[in-house]
């Protein structure tokens, strides 16, 4: 098997549909990678942002119910999100953040990196962080956001964990090494250097447990290589003592899941096929995208999902 990169995807809960493409489209400049359903509630859309053609490392997903309860950030979750920026970006994008009137807090330091932490529409706890290197990491250069400034895909996660000697225990079964400690903060680092590469463990028993709802982060998944890579990936991690599903068709991407120690929800997908499999990458989440399985059911489910508008990105 080959190490673990970093993160294939996070997919969290969002509200209202619109909202949500404009936020990702609009205001950060991601691209609407694929505009699907929820397989396992096909009444429920699922969108994808990435880069041009939502390489693995740069995909942000969303389940989107609207009008369902906001969850709570706590213990056993991806409790933020961090996109990389290239450095020198931190100023340009706090008076970004403002004028388009989003909650952020002030831009503080970690592990020698400067990190902006802001807020979705529903409260999802994003960050961008200015990491060396990245400058010439791919884009969606058709977007919102200058070359200089744009997002170039994960940083990683921070996992909010009770106590986190497992879940540490865990990463390093995936190939994640010790990366350094900052107060309760410990950090987790693939060698690979790629996106998502950085998954940092808070160890915070005094907080209540999170609630998985609107705003909340419902799973993180990590990459792997190839399909015979991940049954690899499955064995140790199934010899662990962890409950491991079987392989799920997620059609873009293959998937086990299987719930780490303290309590986040880790899967593993596989780079192949990819978004381009129904699309052309010039013409991806133009439309209403179906696995082959609910085609039968597709005039239903138009008639059931709220219609959505990606609008037209204007380059600031
Ligand atoms: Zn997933």
């Amino acid at each position: 098997m080959e190490p673990i990169k970093g993160l294939h995807h996070v997919t969290a809960l969002a509200g209202d549909p619109q909202a949500n493409v404009d936020f990702y489209v609009v205001v950060l400049g991601l691209n609407l990678v694929k505009r699907t359903v929820n397989f396992d509630d096909p009444g429920t859309y699922h969108l994808y942002y990435g880069d041009d053609v939502g390489r693995p490392g740069t995909i942000l997903t969303f389940f989107p119910w609207p009008g369902a309860p906001r969850g709570r950030r706590g213990t056993g979750q991806a409790t933020a999100t961090a996109f990389a920026v290239p450095q020198g970006s931190l100023d340009w994008w706090t008076e970004r953040l403002a004028g388009q009137a989003v909650d952020f807090d002030s831009v503080e330091e970690r592990f020698g990196e400067r990190v902006l932490p802001f807020y979705d529409p529903d409260g999802l706890k994003l960050e961008l962080v200015e990491q060396e290197g990245v400058a010439g990491w791919s884009y969606w250069q058709e977007g919102t956001i200058p070359a200089a400034h744009a997002i170039r895909g994960f940083h990683g996660v921070t996992l909010t964990v009770a106590g986190f000697e497992r879940t540490a225990e865990l990463l390093t079964t995936m190939g994640f090494q010790a990366g350094g400690k900052e107060g309760n903060r410990y950090r987790h680092v693939s060698g690979h250097r790629e996106r998502g590469a950085a998954i940092d463990l808070v160890c915070a028993p005094e907080i209540q447990p999170g609630v998985v709802a609107v705003g909340t982060v419902h799973h993180i998944a990590f990459r792997s290589v190839s399909e015979e890579d991940q049954l690899g990936w499955r064995e140790k991690i199934a010899k662990t003592g962890l409950d491991v599903t079987p392989v799920v068709d997620r059609q873009y991407f293959h998937s086990i899941y299987f719930r780490d120690p303290g309590g986040v929800l880790f899967e593993i997908a596989t780079d192949p096929p990819g978004f381009t499999l129904d699309e052309k990458p010039g013409q991806l989440g133009s439309a209403l995208r179906l696995p082959p399985w609910l085609e039968p059911r597709r005039r239903r489910i138009e008639e059931t999902l709220p219609p959505i508008r990606v609008p037209q990105p204007t380059r600031t």
